[in-house]
Parts: structure tokens; sequence; C-alpha cells
């Protein structure tokens, strides 16, 4: 056995955890997941279709433990994820503040821009179904698996929608050239696209009020954000306004003023007290495949920044369509301890094994990790990410 193949050995029996990935997507492959090599898989959901389908997942791979250690056991799970991509959020109407069904056309032309002019584009798409109504759903299945995540959300200012029905047959056949499997309606299946995209504000509302269940049921997000960075940030930023973590000056004045009030209280009772209230924001969010620039992390790591915030690579994304030299630089700025990998592949089995087994190699390599220690911190980062 030569060095190289030790090294891959190793990997996969440390763990390899993928953060990120759509298996859904060729619901046969679901029973692959059972002869992988990876040991668990957060799958994502992200419009009507599949929501169910990661559900079942879930429960097909069901973790039984609720912090399990995955060192003595050779079974394979999933982690399911539950939310609403920004690709398909105009087929979403907001009724938090007002609680009336819109009419299809007017609600698409209002999310919608530009305006379409032709009315039979808008009266193709879906009828256009209640957010109230998802996020309640959504908080239902996630209740039912405590460790479940919130994902994929966010926000994307440069996918346009796709011509044309979904074929509800779902029968786009050999897409990925070899493959023979269905995949699961709803998503773009190769259509030509249209000049219409959703329009950032109705993205921004979808995406705050998922925010918004996550806060409510302290769970790690799942973020995908393409030419949003910045506004991603902003929409997070509102939600913690006035929960800031105080700089290390502003702490120690604040300890000293308990003190000379209430000489008993300690910092720990501080810290409890801090704690228990109900923040407004998820304790944790990964932006997923992350294509910013080293600059851009700065914001999201600042220490004011009150959630834990994480960034995963992929190869099928980041070592695909970036240069190599920006994706590189960025690995190297991203903190030890919050970076992640992830396939983000839509079919489960022997690909998605080999996407994460280059990313793993590649993050190790870039970060200058042995990679027995670089598996490792990776597994680490994903438990306190997945776990807290
Ligand atoms: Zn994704």
């Amino acid at each position: 056995m030569d060095g190289n193949e030790d090294r891959v050995d190793a990997i996969w029996q440390i763990g390899v955890f993928d953060a990120h990935c759509h298996p859904t997507d060729i619901l046969a492959s679901i029973k692959d997941i059972a002869n992988m090599k990876a040991k668990v898989l957060a799958v994502m959901s992200t419009r009507l279709q599949d929501q169910d389908l990661v559900r079942e997942a879930a429960g097909r791979y069901l973790l039984k433990d609720s912090r399990p250690d995955f060192l003595e056991d050779d079974s394979r799970y999933v982690i399911p994820a539950f939310g609403w991509h920004p690709w398909f959020s105009h087929q979403l109407y907001n009724d938090l503040d007002k609680d009336v069904e819109p009419d299809q056309v007017q609600h698409y032309e209002m999310v919608l821009t530009p305006k379409p002019a032709d009315i039979g584009f808008m009266q193709a798409l879906p009828r256009p179904r209640s957010l109230r109504q998802f996020l309640q759903e959504t908080e239902e299945r996630l209740k039912e698996f405590p460790y479940a995540l919130v994902g994929e959300v966010g926000l994307d200012r440069s996918f346009r929608l796709p011509e044309g029905p979904s074929s509800m047959t779902g029968d786009m056949k050999g897409k990925t050239g070899g493959s023979e499997e269905e995949y699961t309606p709803g998503s773009r299946e190769g259509r030509p696209l249209s000049p219409y995209r959703v329009n950032i504000d109705h993205q921004k509302a979808i995406l705050k009020a998922q925010f918004g269940l996550a806060a409510k049921l302290r769970r790690p997000v799942s973020v995908h954000s393409v030419q949003a960075h910045g506004l991603v940030f902003e929409v997070m930023e509102a939600l913690w306004k006035g929960h800031e973590r105080p700089s290390k000056a502003q702490r120690k004045k604040a300890r000293e003023a308990a003190k000379a009030h209430h000489p008993d209280d300690d910092e720990k009772s501080q810290q409890v007290a801090e704690q228990s209230k109900a923040s407004p924001f998820p304790p944790r969010l990964c932006m997923h495949s992350y294509s910013g620039p080293p600059d851009a992390l700065k914001r999201f790591l600042a220490p004011s920044v009150p959630a834990d915030i994480y960034f995963s690579f992929s190869m099928a994304i980041n070592f695909s369509n970036a240069s190599t030299a920006k994706v590189t630089s960025v690995i190297k700025a991203v903190p030890d301890d919050r970076i992640l990998v992830e396939s983000d592949l839509h079919c489960a089995g022997e690909r998605m094994d080999k996407l994460l087994e280059e990313i793993v190699l590649k993050v190790c390599e870039v970060k200058e990790w042995p990679v027995e220690d670089g598996v490792r911190r990776l597994k680490e980062n994903w438990m306190r990410f997945i776990f807290g």
C-alpha cells in the first residue's frame, strides 16, 4: 500500500461529515447512503417537492442519540435540514403581516423583476403558497428531529427562473451523463432560463422569516449566498441588533459595575442570565460553498458578531468555477475552527464520497494540516456546528 492510500484510509477511519448535500434530488440514490464511506450527511431541502423526501431520508438513517460520538458504530446517518431555497422564493407569498392569499398573476408581478409582460409565463408557474403555513409545517418537521437544521435558505442575485413548467413527472434522465436515475421534480431540469429574477426584498423577507424560526428553535442554519454576502450579513445583523458581543473592555466595565452593585454576583451567574435570554438570531450559521473574497470574512468574524459563523467548501462549486487562487486564499483566511467541507451533490454514492475525499485533502493541503490531524479538526468543527 502506498502512502497516498494510507492517507485516504485514515480519512475514512476518522470519519468524514458532509455539511451540505442534496441526495433527495436523485431519490433512488438514498439507498446507497448505507454503503457510503462518509459517516453522516447533512441533507438539505429546498422546495415543496423535497421537504418530505428529506424527512423520510432522515427517518431511514435515523440518529437515536442526541449527541453521538460516532466512534464505535458502522451505521450511516442523515441530518435533515428543512428550508426554502432562494431559487424558489417566488413560490411563497408573504402573509406574515396580512393574511390574504394574493391573485397568482399579481403576486408574480410583485416579486419578479423585470415585471413579466407575458401573463402566460406567470400563469404557468406553480400556485403561490403561504409563507406562514410553510413556517408552521417546517417548525413541526424541525421538532420531529431535535438535531435538524434550517436549510437551505439564503439570497441569490444571479439566478434566473427557468422557462416553462417543471416536468411534474420528473423524468429528466441522464443530466449528469451516465446516471439513468430520475430527478425529483421542481428543479431547473435543464430548462432554458428566462430573464426573470426574484426581487431581493422578497428574497430577504423569506430568508428573515426562516432565520426567525431557526432562532426560535435554536437551530443552526445552512446558508446559500451568491453575489449577496453583504446582503445576507445585513439580514443577520438586523436580527442581532442590540445583542452584539461586548468587547473585552466593555465586559470588564460591566463586571466592575455589577460587583459594585451586587458584590456576590460572579461572572458565571451573569453569563447564565445572558444565555437564558431568548435570542432573535440563529446560534450558528454555515455559509455553504462560500464564494466571497477573504476580505468579506472580516464582517462575519468580527468579535461583536454574537452567532458562530462557519464556512464550508466543496469541490463542486469552489474548485470548479472559481479561480483556485481565490479559493485558496479564502480557505487560508477562515479560522481553523470555523471551516467545514461538503459535497453539495444531488446524488448519494461513490461520487459523493470521492468529492468529499478530494475536498478534505484540498483543505488539509491549503491549511498545511497533516491529514489525520485535519480530518479530526473537520470532524470537531462539524460536530460543533450541528450540535452546538
Ligand atoms: Zn445546496
